[in-house]
């Protein structure tokens, strides 16, 4: 079945057509300097899901993640400081300490919350070499000049500069700015490389002097590395759709001389007390702060899962403790499936699967696909079918049900020795026997379920 993605820059939505049947996607990772919170990891969920998606309607991926760990300012109209040498100076550890140490607790909870890794995950200290080679070429296609602060990308020479975010011709005199560059030739030309003051920590040879590069290259460049010139689908937060994305779109037309991505898709927020969850703010949860509140990693994907990725999703604990309740009662029901013994009409698994697949391939609509996973768990009778169905929709909806088990009780010894002397009683048909046993099971919290040919079950009471 073919996806269709919103695409914001047409404003249409628009089906995938990968090349080879292969989708090749890039999204925009973070910035390893702090700590995500869950309104980040929200963003890496839809990622997670988009992804998802591309696979369970039969496409191959080709999916790239960067990280960013130099470049990146506190604005991101390339204005402040180096957010990787504010948390150096934050924490007296080198770039390098900070970037292994935020990336590692990024992607240990994307693993908790069973984000699969991308094909390609690339820090962009990593290719340094690609960005100045990105640069050298922006230059040569003539969409660059050199000032004493650095190499700019000319935004008057891409006519289309704008488009995406909506800007208009106004807007687009107050743009963005490294620091006041009176060379700048038009106030929305952005840095593609800074020359480095003595001070600044990271920075590399290149042509135009010792410096780094601005933010807005690295995915360029990373995007051409691993993607070359044609990207099915780019995604990412929806604050990037004004100034970086509109920047990588400038650039990468100058750099290939045609447009490179065929579908943009921005996420909304996670909010929370009104306003975005963000590390500025202050309001803000991480994962291991809902796990330490007894909340289940799981709980909180069922409840990114029952918002479309477009909506912003408010967060509140009344929400996730639903979702959690949600959780349990979706095991208990998987479980009454799996070992259920009726058989269900295959028309009726396949109008299901139809159905579920629709959803997934319009736009990734994962509260329309949970409403038919619902359906299934709750409208047909015990079914090892219904089971398999729903491990299936749960390659899309990557809430571990393949694993979910019967909670494991902690038995104790003397209730197993109990339990067997029962069974052999049982064998030797001494039920005057095995009926005391069992009435001392009971007594000590525990009872026996009996099963066929003399095997048993211990449950508590
Ligand atoms: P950063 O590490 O700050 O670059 O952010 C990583 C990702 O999280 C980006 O794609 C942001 O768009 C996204 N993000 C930041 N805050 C939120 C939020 N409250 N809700 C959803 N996504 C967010
Ligand atoms: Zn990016």
């Amino acid at each position: 079945m073919e996806l269709k993605v919103f695409n914001s820059l047409t404003k249409t939505k628009q089906a995938v057509k990968p090349i080879n049947n292969t989708v090749n996607f890039y999204f925009c990772g973070p910035t390893v300097y702090w700590f995500q919170h869950i309104g980040n990891m929200r963003a890496f969920f839809v990622m997670d899901s988009m992804r998802r998606a591309v696979k369970y309607l039969g496409y191959n991926i080709n999916h790239v993640m960067n990280i960013t760990d130099v470049g990146h300012m506190t604005s991101d109209e390339d204005s402040g400081e180096d957010k990787m040498e504010v948390a150096s100076k934050r924490e007296h550890k080198s770039p390098e300490e900070i970037a292994k140490f935020y990336w590692e607790l990024c992607h240990n909870d994307m693993k908790e919350l069973n984000i699969e890794d991308p094909e390609h995950i690339c820090p962009a200290t990593s290719v340094i070499p690609e960005i100045i080679d990105f640069v050298r070429k922006i230059l040569d296609n003539g969409y660059g000049y050199i000032t004493k602060n650095g190499v700019y990308f000319d935004t008057s020479k891409y006519p289309k500069y704008g488009a995406l975010g909506g800007m208009n011709q106004n807007e687009k005199r107050f743009g963005a700015r490294i620091e006041v560059d009176e060379e700048k030739r038009n106030p929305a030309d952005f840095v593609l490389w800074v020359i480095a003051k003595d001070n600044h920590i990271q920075k590399w040879d290149s042509p135009w002097g010792v410096g780094y590069p601005g933010w807005h290259i690295e995915c360029s460049a990373i995007g051409n590395k691993f993607l070359g010139e044609h990207i099915d689908l780019h995604g990412g937060g929806i604050e990037h759709k004004t100034v970086h994305h509109e920047n990588e779109i400038a650039q990468n037309y100058a750099r290939c001389e045609h447009e490179v991505v065929d579908i943009w898709f921005h996420l909304e927020h996670l909010m929370f007390d009104g306003g975005k969850m963000s590390k500025s703010k202050g309001a803000i949860y991480t994962l291991n702060s809902l796990k330490e509140q007894g909340y289940d990693p799981m709980d909180l994907r069922l409840f990114y899962l029952s918002a479309h990725y477009s909506k912003p999703q408010n967060f509140t604990f009344e929400a996730l403790n639903s979702a959690k309740e949600s959780y349990k009662n979706l095991k208990r029901l998987l479980l009454k499936h799996k070992t259920g013994t009726n058989k269900i009409d295959s028309s009726e698994l396949t109008k299901l699967k139809q159905k579920f697949s629709e959803y997934v391939a319009d736009d990734v609509n994962s509260p329309l696909a949970l409403s038919v996973m619902w359906d299934a768990l709750k409208n047909y009778d015990d079914s090892h079918d219904i089971y398999d169905l729903v491990i299936d929709f749960d390659k899309f909806l990557g809430l571990k049900l393949s694993s979910v088990e019967a909670e494991k009780l902690e038995i104790p010894d003397e209730i197993y020795k109990l339990a067997e002397e029962r069974k052999l009683a049982r064998i030797n048909r001494d039920y005057a026997k095995s009926d005391i046993l069992r009435d001392e099971i009971l007594s000590l919290g525990y009872v026996i379920v009996d099963k066929p040919k003399n095997e048993y079950e211990i449950n508590k009471r």
